[in-house]
């Protein structure tokens, strides 16, 4: 074999013509590969300066953690030293895992334990300073703060140890003497963590403990942990302390989810639950509003307002329906005695025949055994007697019976319609039976549910009075019955239009008032401007006919203390100047 070309351009040549007999792609790699073949060299990969240059350009380089890693790359391109950049690059992986393996909680227990580590030249004051500076340099960044905090903890680390390596906490009255600036430092370093001390146990007692009524035990272990932090004076007790708070969150985790699982299987028995009623209670149809109120709060996300609302509809209804049952029962305890009474008399009314019978028999036998006319005589008078007696009992028992008659009638008919007011209870309590929404009573309740609400979480509430405009002529011209047609169409836009959470309720007539919960004056002016636009669009036709429905309203917003009437007055009075200003419009009062 010929020996290769030392001169480099007869390697380049010679390269090509390879390139070429091989019918080898001519890419840069496969002519580097080519010509260290033929020259017999090493592939030794270029440093790829460019490259790297524009990687470490694009670099973050906010903590100092990143910083020091950006100057070793660096340094490690300036040198082209593929060495002290597998370095750096090994060094940042490893910072990073580091980093990630660093949760807060143990960055703040590390932070704990290294602020009560005492080291040479590195006082509290100095590491209060330290974290002044970081927490007002970073403080809209959590990974920035992580970083730096990380960093610091570190440095912290890293200092020698000073001549304690477990010292008490420091306390206000007796701390370490020194100057007096290391003194006053210390002072405000020790009033500091009682501080931060009695705050946690006050978290603890006060958010934690509260929402653990139902677990006695875990209640008992807050109030302990509570006490304890409280006390905690030394570094092995606050890690002593920290090892039971991780153990108490764990079981709090469990308990979390226990209660959730508890929360769905309870959701799902009730769900089974009213399936199964709903095939039970055929008959029963008075149970379906019950059954219903149920049914709507499972279908959706539970919240304490509509659990309310529901208790309050069944509660209602429950009562209503127990007034009826017992009007129930006592008129079929009075149609039976009736019935028991009919049939006693009917008793008494055979007895009485079935004796006349005889006594007439006993006659019958007296008179063909009579010898003369004047012992005839005395039975025929006996017959007449007895004849008449049955007659007038015959007379009154008829009458009785008819009487009896009437009253069983009248029973049943109002059985009949006792049983049908059972039916339609749930409908009737608190919804107006023309237009479905709430009536009177129904709105006293809800209003006093909603002022309780907004004084208890301090939130707006507005209040409208809506009245329809030129209503009596609208009954005038379309009749009645389109004037109840006009009444359902607003009731159900306003329904439409306005969010689930409002509530919307006759209030006479062709009055409404709307609740508008969490809402302002100018936000609840623009609801109800809305609801006009809305009329608009979706006008009211009768017969084919169509008619403009409009309204004037007085919206008022819910003043703390306020009292319903009170608020409804303020919204009356408004919607009369809506009216006297020409109708058609919202006015604020
Ligand atoms: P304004 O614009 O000033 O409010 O005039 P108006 O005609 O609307 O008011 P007015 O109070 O004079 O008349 C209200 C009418 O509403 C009279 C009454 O017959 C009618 N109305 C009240 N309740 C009902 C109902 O349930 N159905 C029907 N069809 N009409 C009703
Ligand atoms: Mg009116
Ligand atoms: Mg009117």
């Amino acid at each position: 074999m010929a020996a290769p070309p030392s001169n480099p351009s007869e390697l380049a040549r010679e390269t090509l013509r390879l390139l070429a007999v091989r019918r080898i792609p001519p890419t840069p790699d496969n002519y580097r590969t080519l010509y260290n073949e033929i020259s017999g060299t090493k592939d030794v990969d270029a440093f790829p300066e460019k490259p790297l240059r524009a990687l470490a350009a694009a670099l973050p380089r906010q903590s100092p953690e990143q910083m020091r890693l950006g100057r070793s790359l660096d340094n490690a391109l300036r040198l082209q030293s593929w060495d002290d950049y597998q370095g750096g690059l090994v060094d940042c992986i490893t910072a990073l895992s580091e980093s990630q393996k660093l949760a807060w909680s143990e960055l703040i227990g590390e932070l704990l334990r290294l602020w009560e580590t005492r080291q040479s030249g590195l006082t509290q004051a100095k590491k209060r300073e330290a974290i002044d500076h970081i927490l007002a340099s970073s403080a809209t960044n959590a990974d920035t703060l992580f970083g730096r905090l990380q960093s610091l903890l570190r440095s912290w680390a890293a200092a020698p140890p000073g001549e304690a390596t477990e010292a008490p906490l420091p306390a206000a009255a007796d701390g370490p003497a020194g100057s007096e600036g290391a003194a006053a430092a210390g002072n405000q370093s020790a009033a500091l963590l009682a501080e931060l001390r009695e705050l946690f146990a006050f978290t603890l007692e006060t958010a934690i403990a509260t929402q653990l009524v139902e677990s006695p035990a875990l209640v008992e272990e807050t109030r302990t942990l509570a006490k304890d932090i409280r006390r905690a004076r030394s570094t092995r007790e606050l890690q002593d302390f920290l090892t039971r708070l991780k153990r108490f969150a764990f079981k709090l985790e469990l308990l979390a989810e226990d209660q959730a699982e508890l929360r769905t299987s309870l959701l799902s028995l009730l769900r089974l639950l009213v399936e199964n009623m709903t095939e039970l209670v055929i008959d029963d149809r008075w149970l379906f509003g019950q059954i219903e109120v149920v049914r709507e709060i499972i279908q959706k996300p539970l919240s304490q307002r509509a659990l309310d609302d529901a208790e309050r509809r069944l509660k209602e209804v429950v009562f209503k329906q127990s007034q009826l049952k017992h009007s129930l029962n006592e008129a079929k305890e009075a149609l039976k005695s009736m019935l028991a009474g009919f049939v006693d008399q009917l008793a008494d009314f055979a007895d009485a025949t079935s004796d006349y019978h005889d006594k007439i028999e006993r006659c019958a036998d007296r008179i063909s055994a009579a010898n003369d006319i004047s012992e005839l005589e005395k039975v025929l008078a006996e017959v007449m007697r007895e004849t008449r007696t049955i007659q007038i009992n015959a007379q009154r028992s008829r009458d009785e019976l008819r009487a009896t008659q009437v009253r069983v009638r009248e029973s049943e008919e109002k059985i009949r319609s006792l049983e049908k007011e059972l039916e339609t209870a749930s409908d009737l309590v608190r919804h107006d039976q023309l237009t479905g929404v709430l009536n009177r009573r129904g709105l006293e309740e809800m209003f006093d549910k909603e002022l309780a609400r907004a004084n208890r979480h301090d939130t707006l509430l507005c209040v409208a009075l809506l009245d329809i405009d030129n209503f009596k002529k609208l009954n005038d011209t379309l009749g009645h019955e389109a004037g109840d047609a006009a009444l359902i169409h607003l009731a159900t836009v306003c329904r439409t239009t306005l969010r689930p959470q409002d509530t919307v309720a006759r209030y006479g007539g062709e009055e409404f008032i709307i609740l508008l919960p969490d809402t302002g004056l100018a936000d609840a002016v623009a609801a109800l401007t809305r609801l006009q636009r809305e009329l608009t669009r979706q006008i009211f036709l009768h017969d084919n006919r169509k008619t403009l429905i409009t309204f004037s309203a007085g919206v008022t917003q819910v003043q703390p203390e306020d009292a319903q009437a009170a608020v409804i007055k303020r919204a009356d009075e408004a919607m009369y100047q809506a009216k006297q200003s020409g109708k058609n419009q919202v006015v604020t009062g």
